[in-house]
């Protein structure tokens, strides 16, 4: 974050460094069943950032001694792979990694019927192959798409956005230039239906006005983004009653 004075973020006419409106998201494409060893995938590419995700299981939590005797545990590892930035990332997990990997995990484990599988774990791999900011919303949106399209059963489907402060402006869904640039960052998910907030976090500064301006525009945006979470798993109900 920062805010060097020779980077414009917003133009004369109003407009971002990619030419889109404050309120205007990023071209969203989800697709599933993209994998076949998976339980269940979905291959998500929001803006720039293209991530791919596998679910396995329920199946018995191993080691033995990580079951919980009530519910299922949800393993969510989100992975950014060496290529996916402009300068190779070290492979392995980081601090960053494990911070984006607890939270989606938590907030998976809000939507998914967890009590209907003591003893048990779901494991979700989330692999970016190509970042350009809002990759954990991305991950976790594309994650519980693939988590419906494996068959484990779920409360709601979890769709988020981000929305942040550019060149003292809120704007929604940042791409990189925003989100280096900017001057608040906020990822923001719910489940769909009953609109409970499942993640939040923020980075930078916002007055309460802007903040409840932001969340504002994200609940709005994620209508649609569920939208096409929806018509991606309809796509994969109509596939396979075609027989394929
Ligand atoms: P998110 O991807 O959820 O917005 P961050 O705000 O931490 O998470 O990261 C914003 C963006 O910064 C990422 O999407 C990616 O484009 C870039 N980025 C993150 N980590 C690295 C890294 N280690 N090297 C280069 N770019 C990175």
């Amino acid at each position: 974050m920062g805010t060097p004075s020779d980077i414009k973020l917003i133009d004369e006419n109003g407009l971002r460094v990619d030419g889109r409106t404050p309120e205007q998201l990023r071209p969203i494409k989800i697709q599933t069943d993209v994998l076949n060893r998976a339980d269940g995938s979905a291959y998500i590419e929001w803006g720039g950032n293209k991530i791919m995700v596998a679910v396995y299981g329920p199946r018995e939590a191993y080691p033995r001694h990580t079951q919980d005797i009530e519910r299922a545990i949800v393993k969510a590892r989100y992975n950014m792979a060496a290529f996916s930035v402009d300068e190779r990332k070290k492979p392995g997990p980081d601090r960053r990694s494990v911070e984006i990997s607890k939270v989606i995990s938590e907030a998976l484990q809000a939507a998914i019927l967890v009590e209907q599988f003591p003893r048990a774990q779901i494991d979700v791999f989330i692999e970016v192959l190509q970042a350009d900011a809002g990759t954990r919303i991305a991950g976790l949106t594309a994650a519980s798409v693939a988590l419906a399209a494996a068959g484990v059963p779920m409360r709601d489907l979890v769709v988020g956005c981000t929305a942040g402060k550019v060149d003292g402006q809120i704007v929604l869904d940042l791409c990189r230039e925003e989100d280096n640039f900017g001057q608040a960052d906020l990822p923001m998910a719910i489940l769909a239906r009953s609109g409970k907030v499942v993640l939040i976090q923020m980075d930078g500064d916002l007055t309460t006005e802007e903040f409840d301006r932001a969340t504002s525009m994200i609940l709005n945006a994620t209508k649609r983004i569920n939208q096409i979470q929806r018509e991606a798993l309809q796509g994969k109900y109509i596939a396979e009653q075609g027989g394929e």
